[in-house]
């Protein structure tokens, strides 16, 4: 056997890579990652744009877990800044004919403003007796109530909040999608208005891509960049071929199920996002991380860097504005989402059991466990994979 690697990792995002650094530093072995791409990172992937911006090139990614070994664990590779990520919607104010912005998650705050001091109140103690403080109600739940107000209350959220966000990023309804979806953005009936009430949150000091360059710098890993390994893989047999000679090594694939079966059941639907970035002359454009335009506009929202990554340059900001849409399949897209129904899944399970004929392939992450995973889940699955490995 001609291999100068024992173990085989495809794709350079959080899966991989953090599959790569535990299979060479706690199993010892020589690790050969393979990334398609001209850069590391993944989905998770951070550069200066020309303006010297600090941006995250395939959309905003806000770190968060309850994941006591998952935080320790990244917090070997980067220190921390401290943000908590807050997310106003911003809509047509049917009163005044202008905006009116409020937190979300809807919360009691958001109910205040929407329905003014008293009423909200009043609506908010209902809430409160129906459901109990700090509880995260779905708009599915919600929609539920026998309570003729809080019935209506759901339908004012359901119109102002999801529905139309809902139809921009899926092209369905809220009742059409998969109700973890949605159940990921609850009413809280709270004050708290942040997005995410996790222990632990915050963005990498430095970026993404030098926590990503940490996790890698390893004497047993090699990368190879701007490379797809489908052209190196080979699983046309009955056992995993790399660069035409039999390999028995792990094999980690990061990339999607699909594709790696030359689609042969069928392409796995998803979505994709256009990303349209623009750097103004000014020091601050939205006064927060993102802005969901949740009634109106084509785009569903739009992030400034600066809030979330602190960087501090005067006279300049860059915003981006997100447009889903169906993914064709065509080079230059990504697939970003996969769209969780019964008929994709049981699609999916097709191409895992073609998987499962190769007792070294393992398939771990986003695209290729076709699952709406946040990037601490990500480390978490590709943890205890390398304990299961080592
Ligand atoms: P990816 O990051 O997609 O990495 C897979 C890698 O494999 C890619 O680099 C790809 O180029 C490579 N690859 C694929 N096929 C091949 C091949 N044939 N050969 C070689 N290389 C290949 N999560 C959060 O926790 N917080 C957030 O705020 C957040 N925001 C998000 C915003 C958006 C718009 C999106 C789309 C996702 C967001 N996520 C967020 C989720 C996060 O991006 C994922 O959890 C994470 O990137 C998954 O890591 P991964 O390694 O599985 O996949
Ligand atoms: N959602 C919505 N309105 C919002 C925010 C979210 O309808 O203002 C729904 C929408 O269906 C979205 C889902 O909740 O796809 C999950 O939102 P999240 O912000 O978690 O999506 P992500 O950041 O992963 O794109």
């Amino acid at each position: 056997m001609n291999h100068t690697f024992d173990a085989l990792v495809v794709g350079a995002g959080f899966a991989g890579a953090v599959t790569a650094r535990e299979l060479a530093e706690r199993g010892n072995l020589r690790v050969l990652v393979l990334e398609r791409r001209d850069h590391i990172g993944g989905n998770a992937y951070d550069c200066l744009d020309q303006a010297g911006v600090l941006i995250h090139q395939y959309g905003p990614h806000i770190f968060h877990t309850n994941n006591k070994r998952v935080f320790d664990y990244l917090s070997r590779f980067t220190q921390w800044r401290d943000y908590q990520h807050r997310v106003i919607a911003n809509i047509p104010d049917g009163k005044t004919g202008g905006r009116m912005t409020y937190p979300v998650p809807f919360n009691l705050t958001s109910l205040e403003t929407a329905f003014g001091l008293e009423e909200g109140r009043r609506l908010g103690d209902k809430l409160l007796e129906a459901y109990g403080p700090e509880r995260k109600v779905t708009i599915l739940e919600l929609r539920q109530s026998a309570d003729p107000e809080i019935a209506a209350l759901a339908d004012y959220v359901y119109e102002h909040v999801f529905v139309h966000y809902t139809m921009k990023q899926w092209g369905q309804t809220p009742e059409e999608i998969d109700p973890n979806t949605t159940a990921r953005v609850p009413v809280f009936l709270s004050r708290d208005d942040r997005y995410f009430q996790d222990a632990w949150q915050g963005m990498p000091l430095e970026g993404y891509t030098p926590l990503f360059e940490k996790l890698l710098d390893h004497p047993g890993i090699a990368v190879e960049l701007g490379t797809d390994a489908l052209k190196r893989l080979d699983l046309s047999g009955d056992r995993v071929r790399v660069d035409g000679e039999v390999f028995e090594g792990p094999v980690i694939y990061t990339g999607q199920a699909d594709e790696l079966f030359g689609f042969q059941f069928g392409p796995l639907p998803y979505r994709t996002l256009d990303f349209r970035f623009e750097t103004l002359p000014r020091d601050d454009f939205q006064g927060y991380g993102t802005v969901n335009y949740t009634v109106d506009e084509d785009y569903t929202r739009i992030t400034e860097f600066k809030h979330m990554t602190g960087q501090v340059k005067p006279g300049v900001t860059t915003i981006v504005k997100e447009y889903s849409r169906s993914y064709t399949g065509a080079p230059e897209e990504t697939p970003y989402y996969a769209i969780i129904n019964p008929e994709n899944n049981a699609l999916y399970a097709r191409y895992q059991e073609a998987a499962g004929r190769f007792p070294n392939l393992r398939l771990l992450g986003r695209l290729a466990e076709y699952k709406y995973y946040n990037m601490d889940a990500i480390v978490a699955r590709a943890l205890e994979l390398s304990d299961q490995l080592i």
